[in-house]
């Protein structure tokens, strides 16, 4: 077990595709500043890959302090053991205070391989962070732990997770639920390069770490067909919208604004929609300018991915439901003729 480090710094575990820093690493990269200004410590990062030096002067341009890079060419490819094997060798030596993953397929399988060899707690897609000093009823003080924030028993609850024994402490956060931090081009950090395996290890260390098990022939890297994040206007539509043919109605709308379409998962469920079109606990987290729900109740699980969207507008015939408590503007009627009305008028504009 890892013992507490109080100069401990606040680490990101930076992801990269093809040699590119994911946006969400960089998101984490906004978060990770805040929790280490509040400890007081700095901020680090993990780069593992090969021929990737350039990803760490993003990072220090999005406020990392310290970049820890181990480079090699059998690191090119994510691959579980040898990444994991990498990530606690680091943990082991520097002992970070918190270090924080993307809830993407890597850091999924990344971060609870990791929370088990140094015997610590992770907690998963975390809605927020914090830090606060926790007393036990006894009246020991924890100073600075790490608050993690998520919904849980189904969404019914908001729970804040604490850890106060074990170290470091990790949790995993989805894209989109951090807002990117901004870029100060003139900042510079420090490398501190670390070496995978070394020249006197054996090939029977290489083995262990499954290298050999593993070999990549070749990669293809699937482009997301919509990109719900980068949309400046969503229509989403829920269960309420009845019908895969009155989604159109949805589509006509958004495409007024150049928009994307959204669903709760309810819609996805019923088939009316694809997957990759939902927002919410489970699905993507948005912060559009503007956000129409059509049909569209409003549970915990769907607020999660899009209450922090500038304005909403919520479209639902029960004036009850509870979307409207969030809704900026709510209409109380049908979709299926309060729609055609808005495009009408849009257009008309
Ligand atoms: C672990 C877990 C994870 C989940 N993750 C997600 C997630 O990521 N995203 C998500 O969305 N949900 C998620 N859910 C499901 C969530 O709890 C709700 O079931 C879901 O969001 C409900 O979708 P809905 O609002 O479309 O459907 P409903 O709750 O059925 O609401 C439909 C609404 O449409 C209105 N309506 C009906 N007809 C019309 C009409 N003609 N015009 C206007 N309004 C009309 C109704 O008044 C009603 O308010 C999750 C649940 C669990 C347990």
């Amino acid at each position: 077990m890892i013992e507490k480090n109080e100069s401990g710094e606040v680490w990101i575990y930076a992801e990269t595709q093809e040699g590119e820093l994911q946006e969400l690493s960089l998101e984490l990269c906004g978060k990770g500043c805040e929790l280490a200004n509040k400890i007081g410590v700095k901020t680090g990062a993990v780069l593992i890959g090969d021929n990737i030096e350039h990803a760490a002067i993003k990072l220090f341009e999005y406020g990392i302090d310290n970049v820890y890079i181990v480079e090699d060419k059998r690191l090119t490819y994510f691959r579980s053991s040898p990444y994991s094997h990498v990530v606690v060798k680091l943990i082991n030596k520097y002992r970070p205070q918190i270090v924080l993953y993307g809830a993407s397929n890597l850091g999924r399988d990344l971060a609870p391989r990791v929370a088990s060899a140094v015997q610590s707690g992770l907690t998963a897609d975390c809605t927020n962070l914090d830090i606060s000093d926790i007393t036990e009823k006894n009246g020991t003080v924890h100073k600075n732990l790490l608050l993690q924030i998520r919904p849980a028993f189904g969404g019914n609850i908001v729970a804040t997770i604490v850890n106060y024994d074990k170290w470091p402490q990790m949790a995993t956060v989805r894209e989109g639920v951090f807002s990117m931090p901004s870029l100060d081009s003139k900042r510079k950090g420090n490398i501190i390069r670390e070496i995978y395996i070394s020249e006197n290890e054996t090939t029977e260390t290489e083995k262990l770490l499954g290298l050999d098990a593993v070999e990549v022939i070749r990669r293809e890297v699937q482009k997301r067909k919509i990109n719900l994040k980068s949309a400046r206007v969503i229509v989403a539509g829920g269960a309420g919208v009845g019908s895969k043919e009155n989604f159109d109605l949805l589509f006509e709308l958004a495409n007024l604004f150049s928009g994307a379409v959204g669903a709760s998962r309810a819609a996805v469920d019923l088939g009316f929609i694809d997957a990759e079109h939902q927002i919410g606990q489970t699905g993507s987290t948005v912060r559009p300018l503007i956000y129409i729900a059509c049909g569209i109740s409003g549970m915990v699980q769907h607020r999660v991915g899009m209450e922090g969207s500038a304005k909403i507008i919520a479209i639902n015939t029960d004036s009850s439901a509870p979307i409207f408590s969030i809704a900026h503007y709510g209409i109380v009627g049908d979709l299926k003729q309060v729609i055609p009305l808005m495009v009408k008028a849009f257009r008309e504009r």
